[in-house]
């Protein structure tokens, strides 16, 4: 395929580039999708409390793609950490999907408040252990609550999958994750959509490229070694946000996006979501 891998901490591989499906209602998850496989995609990011696994799960049966040429990515939702929970929860989760395993499993938010994220990831490991899961690893985790957790288990998380574009690069903690050799995946890649891929200087690359905001921030986040899931629904979308193998961005171009940075977030803090 055309989208290139990057080799977790496990050894298992990972698209650079999958199709998140936040917000697809259940009923159109399946189409999404199926454009998605059709357009080239083969990793795709849902999530139990996005409410669309069944959809979801139904164009991956529909597709005829051999199992092991897909990367399922899902999440356990704030409501269900806990041991117990967690392993009844991910049963559910498999069940809708319709599959034997999935390739990623991710804590959806650390809820500090809450303090069960370690339990939670214990249970992860034991669905690790029994194969049920290729890989393990959280999401919206700060490294504060990164180092607590390697502390108390074994089993380094591959990803940390957080919220990041260029209006909030994450510096901190892409490089506290480069030094766990945790892949920093990029939730909301395209700033949801919302202004960021109207930023005149976003717009000034992408003409010099002859190519469409959207593609040039994708770059952008190639570059940095980031694992992206744009979101649409649209089918030309679909396929622009995948069409991204054949130009790269020079070190100016580089240089104008990280002028961008704002540390603004679109999303909810970590530190005191869930609470
Ligand atoms: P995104 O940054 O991918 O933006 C998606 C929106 O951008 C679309 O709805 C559309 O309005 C617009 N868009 C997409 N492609 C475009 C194009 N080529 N040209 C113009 N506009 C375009 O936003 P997202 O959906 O929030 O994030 C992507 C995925 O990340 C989600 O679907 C989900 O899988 C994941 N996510 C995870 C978390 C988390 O807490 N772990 C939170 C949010 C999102």
């Amino acid at each position: 395929s055309k989208v290139p891998s990057l080799t977790l901490n496990n050894g298992v591989t990972m698209p650079q580039l999958g199709f998140g499906v936040w917000q697809v209602p259940d009923a159109e998850a399946a189409e999404a999708v199926g454009t998605a496989l059709e357009a080239g995609y083969r990793s795709i990011d849902t999530a139990a409390v996005y409410e669309n696994e069944r959809g979801t799960g139904q164009a991956l049966t529909a597709s005829g793609l051999p199992r092991e040429e897909l990367f399922v990515t899902t999440k356990l939702w704030n409501d269900e950490q806990g041991y117990d929970s967690t392993l009844r929860a991910f049963d559910a989760s498999l069940e809708r999907l319709g599959l034997d395993y999935v390739d990623l499993y991710l804590i959806h938010w650390p809820v500090p408040a809450q303090d069960t994220y370690v339990d939670t990831y214990k249970a992860f490991e034991k669905i690790l252990a029994d194969g049920r899961a290729r890989s393990i690893g959280v999401s919206n985790f700060l490294p504060e609550h990164l180092e607590r957790l390697m502390d108390a288990t074994s089993v380094v998380p591959v990803v940390n999958q957080i919220e990041l574009h260029p209006q909030l690069a994450q510096a901190e903690s892409r490089a506290f994750h480069a030094r766990h050799e945790i892949a920093t995946e990029a939730w909301s890649p395209l700033g949801q959509g919302r202004g960021l891929l109207e930023v005149p200087a976003i717009a000034a690359v992408a003409r010099k490229h002859g190519r469409t905001a959207a593609q040039v921030v994708l770059r952008w986040h190639l570059q940095l070694g980031n694992v992206v899931i744009p979101k649409s629904v649209t089918p030309s979308r679909i396929r622009e946000n995948i069409d991204v193998f054949d130009f790269e961005l020079d070190t100016e171009d580089m240089a104008a996006f990280a002028a961008l940075d704002e540390g603004r977030r679109l999303g909810p803090d970590p530190a005191v979501f869930g609470a």
